[in-house]
């Protein structure tokens, strides 16, 4: 059926992975249009193969210079990565053990490991110690997981009352909430309900119990509303309140502490997406600013994203593991198997029943470098961050948009237009030095620095500075 491997694929593609391993720096690489590869890759997927060393020296010569380099130490966009070669080792480990994620029956010692990991982060934040969960592909799928578990619990309290479903259900979060909520919203025919953070960007407690308040009680624990404020036509019911621990736009953390205590007296599940920020609960120069998530009922953090782990993973976690299970479980003959006590199936907590172990390289590195390693590496982001920021107060042409609370630096060329801002993009990127994309905030056109790499240096940030004296 398959034929035996090409002499020296084995080894060939070891190699390749150990170089891409030892590259220091790695090379930025770029981009290309669609019509360039298929001219410079040529066909790939024949009747016959091409044979896969072949395979490989495409991928190689081609394939890969078109895709950046997201652990780059001067790749700022977005929210980049800066997985640690542990986790890297470790992930080429998992791909070869062929290794079913979803059940204990199939995965115990993995997943054993992988919730070896979940408790650290758990026990970080102050949840107790029977708060459980998964790893998931990312924090739009931790985000959806933990509000269809949120909806769930809503409805059984409903129903468990008597009460008819209602109409229309809803969640609450910031307006300066991430993208992936709206989505949520979609997914599951539910209305997101968008409330004002404050001038920082900060969604507080206030403006929370100000929302719920408007919103209207209807009977104990449960709040109404007519289908004017939600645009619905018809009764609304709020199932959960998300705080955003750490924005993607601006890194601020929301009054968390505040929002659980304006939550509580309406009995509803605080979601804290800490996708991007919440790793900086492991520094101690940051870890006040997420008091509160302690008390939260769900929390997500991708260690893809600050914790210095490959794509993709999501840590998903739950003070209740029961209320999750409850909307996530699967039933069928086939899964009558997988005993419904067995110590922990992460498929019971997520969308989405195959899975890989992809908290595995995660909790390798942890467990190779220790946790105070961690510590020192997000702090080292930071320090990089408030260099940054005391840069750009020095430099006549840039300004600061909002002073940094984490490690994303947004800021202001005093002067350009947004077309000056793409263009330097272009040219930054095209020049090898760096990626570095705008964003647009309150209808204007800026750029922003995500530090998440503790190879970033406050040099690293100079020379990118220092491109944008004059005009590109
Ligand atoms: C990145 C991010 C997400 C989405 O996570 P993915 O892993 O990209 O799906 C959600 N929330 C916040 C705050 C984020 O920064």
């Amino acid at each position: 059926m398959f034929e035996a491997l090409t002499p020296g694929l084995e080894q060939a593609v070891v190699d390749l992975a150990r170089t891409r391993m030892s590259l220091d720096p790695v090379p930025l690489d770029g981009s290309a249009t669609p019509t360039e590869l298929a001219e410079r890759a040529g066909p790939t997927v024949t009747p016959d193969g091409i044979g896969g060393l072949a395979a490989l020296r495409v991928f190689d010569e081609v394939l890969s210079r078109a895709c950046i380099s997201a652990d780059h130490p001067r790749n700022l966009a977005f929210i980049p990565a800066a997985p640690t070669r542990a986790s890297i080792l470790f992930d080429l480990v998992v791909g070869a053990s062929s290794i079913y994620g979803g059940s204990w029956l199939e995965g115990a010692g993995a997943v054993h490991a992988e919730n070896e990991a979940l408790r650290w982060l758990s026990e970080l934040v102050g949840f107790p110690a029977e708060a459980g969960g998964a790893f998931v592909q990312g924090g739009t799928i931790g985000n959806l997981s933990a509000l269809v578990a949120a909806r769930h619990a809503a409805r059984a309290r409903r129903a468990a009352r008597g009460l008819p479903a209602p109409a229309r259900w809803s969640f609450l979060c910031g307006s300066e909430a991430h993208s992936s909520l709206r989505q949520a919203a979609e997914v599951m025919d539910v209305d997101a309900v968008f409330v004002a953070a404050d001038d920082d960007g900060r969604l507080t407690g206030q403006a929370v119990a100000a929302a719920l308040g408007a919103l209207g009680t209807r009977g104990p624990g449960l709040l109404g509303t007519q289908g004017a404020a939600t645009g619905t036509g018809g009764d609304s019911e709020v199932f959960a309140v998300v705080a955003t621990a750490g924005s993607t736009q601006f890194g601020v953390v929301d009054d968390i502490r505040g929002i659980v205590d304006a939550a509580r007296p309406h009995d509803l599940w605080v979601h804290v997406d800490g996708a991007y920020g919440l790793a900086g609960v492991a520094a101690p120069s940051t870890r006040h600013l997420f008091d509160g998530v302690g008390d939260a009922d769900s929390f997500i953090v991708d260690p893809h994203k600050w914790l210095f782990a490959p794509f993709d993973a999501c840590a998903l976690v739950y003070r209740d593991p029961a209320a999750a299970r409850a909307a996530h479980a699967q039933q069928a003959g086939y899964l009558e198997v997988l005993d419904r006590d067995s110590p922990w199936n992460p498929s019971d907590y997520q969308i989405g029943l195959s899975r890989r172990v992809r908290g595995l390289p995660f909790w390798f590195s942890l467990a190779t470098y220790g946790t105070r390693a961690y510590s020192r590496a997000v702090e080292g982001c930071l320090a990089t961050a408030r260099a940054a920021a005391d840069r750009i107060r020095e430099l006549p042409y840039v300004e600061l948009v909002r002073e940094p609370e984490l490690s994303v630096v947004v800021l202001r060329r005093l002067g350009w237009s947004a077309e000056d801002y793409h263009r330097w993009t272009t040219w930054l990127l095209g020049s090898g030095l760096g990626f570095v994309t705008p964003t647009v905030h309150n209808e204007e056109t800026v750029t922003r620095f995500a530090i998440v790499n503790p190879r970033t240096t406050p040099d690293d940030i100079d020379r990118i500075l220092a491109t944008m004296s004059d005009g590109r």
